[in-house]
């Protein structure tokens, strides 16, 4: 049995679980510490695991906050090991960047330990995978939610892909590091956690429209992790160590839970998508990348306004039958090529392959929902205001409005309408998109957010 809300993070590691979902839920994650004095402990993780030589790899930050501490602590423990800083101002996880570890990793190597989030934990998470050797992230920031998770997002022809990869064996969560990083990345990893709240919606709603597998074991695992960072949020400003654990802990969670579902969807829904494809126009364009978490957070706003409009609207199911049989490919092709540029022929592809669109699946989701839409507005119900959510991100000087972070209405309206392309995953744009309703919410986002400009 399962007990989420008993559960710490430690019972989910070395166990397997039968579930009421059909599934044998496990990890491969070993080992979580997150204490003051976590830095101090990777030697004891290295003896128990029996690792001879391992690599530390930071960038420049990285290696200020704690890699030069860490490398100290390795060397005074007698642990064989090396210490490699990327040269990148900022790096990119992409394939230059690979490249440059291919080179720098000895071939006897048998652990490599990142210093770092983001890029660095998706780096070096591939790269020992793809090396076959194992893992030890020690976190500097409570910041993004792919510590524990089996893949990686990179940059691979100028598109980023999430590709497969192992858990670490260790992570490492020294409050003392954490607790002291920057206030944008302590908020960002908030804004990723925010954003499970519409993400467990859109998997509901995909589970009652659709059938989708679904696990209210990992729903409840990821909402009581939730709940105890919402309840203690007013510390965050204080940089209280108790409620930085929390964060680290809930962000380490949803990567277990996406290992137990089997792909990513307890973490990622609508709120990821608006974010991806705003990440998506930056690349493109050429401009410095916003955090990952901050945007998922400004993404969950949109995502939760959008819910709140479309729960009291008055639905014509005729009308959405409609829009689904004058869905001409044709036209949609043309679309996507302009709201997608370099990546149109990837989302093309994709569509040729799953046909999210087609018209016959279309139709019968269509009769779907009609009934069971007071089914979905009852989970669409469970979600918090959106000022909610703006003021809890908001008190802590995150951004909330796409606008604040450099995204302008266009790329509001077009995320809305065509961030469901991505993925073949349905969420709340491919709701608003079978209703025949995603432009006029669209353009409702962006007025609301253009009268919130107060937050510029
Ligand atoms: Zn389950
Ligand atoms: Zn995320």
């Amino acid at each position: 049995m399962i007990l989420p809300e008993k559960f710490s993070l430690s019972d989910y590691l070395n166990s397997s679980f039968p579930c009421e979902c059909g599934k044998n839920h496990t990890t491969n994650l070993k080992d979580v510490e997150i204490s003051s004095d976590a830095l101090e402990k990777v030697p004891n993780y290295i003896i128990r695991y029996s690792h001879k030589k391992s690599l530390i790899i930071c960038d420049k930050n990285t290696y200020k906050a704690c890699g030069e501490k860490l490398k100290q602590i390795l060397d005074k423990s007698g642990c064989t090991n090396s210490l490699y800083i990327l040269s990148a101002e900022d790096v990119v996880p992409n394939e230059e960047a690979l490249g440059e570890l291919m080179v720098a990793i000895d071939r006897d190597t048998d652990l490599i330990i990142a210093v770092g989030t983001g890029s660095i934990n998706d780096l070096c998470k591939f790269i020992s995978f793809k090396m076959n050797i194992e893992y030890f992230i020690v976190g500097t920031a409570p910041s993004m939610d792919g510590f524990a998770s089996e893949g990686s997002p990179l940059i691979t022809n100028n598109m980023k892909t999430t590709y497969p990869t192992h858990t670490p064996q260790v992570i490492i969560g020294d409050l003392n590091i954490l607790s002291t990083a920057p206030m944008e990345m302590i908020t960002a990893g908030l804004g990723d956690t925010l954003g499970k709240y519409t993400c467990l919606v859109d998997w509901k709603i995909a589970n009652i429209i659709n059938g989708e597998y679904y696990c209210p074991v990992i729903v409840k695992m990821v909402e009581t992790s939730l709940k105890k960072v919402v309840d203690n949020i007013k510390l965050v400003k204080t940089r209280d160590q108790n409620v930085i654990a929390n964060i680290m802990e809930a962000l380490i969670l949803t990567g277990i839970a996406m290992s137990f579902a089997g792909y990513s969807r307890p973490a990622s829904g609508s709120e990821h998508h608006l974010s991806h494809y705003w990440e998506m126009k930056f690349l493109f364009e050429g401009r410095k990348p916003v955090l990952h978490g901050t945007k998922v957070g400004i993404g969950a706003v949109a995502s939760d306004y959008l819910y709140g409009i479309l729960k009291n609207k008055k639905i014509d199911f005729d009308k959405a039958r409609s829009a689904a049989k004058e869905f001409n490919f044709e036209t949609w092709k043309s679309k996507v090529k302009e709201a997608y540029g370099y990546a149109a022929p990837g989302v093309i592809k994709l569509e040729k392959e799953v046909g999210k669109n087609n018209t016959e699946k279309r139709l019968a989701r269509i009769e779907s929902i009609q009934k069971h839409w007071d089914e979905i507005i009852k989970v669409i119900n469970t979600l918090p205001q959106v000022s909610e959510i703006e003021r809890m991100l908001s008190e802590l000087g995150a951004p909330i409005n796409p606008a604040q972070v450099g995204v302008d209405d266009k790329s509001v309206y077009d995320g809305i309408i065509y961030a469901k392309e991505l993925r073949d995953r349905y969420t709340l744009f491919q709701l608003l998109w079978d209703l025949g309703i995603e432009d006029e919410m669209a353009e409702k986002a962006v007025r609301y957010f253009k009268s919130e400009q107060n937050y510029r």
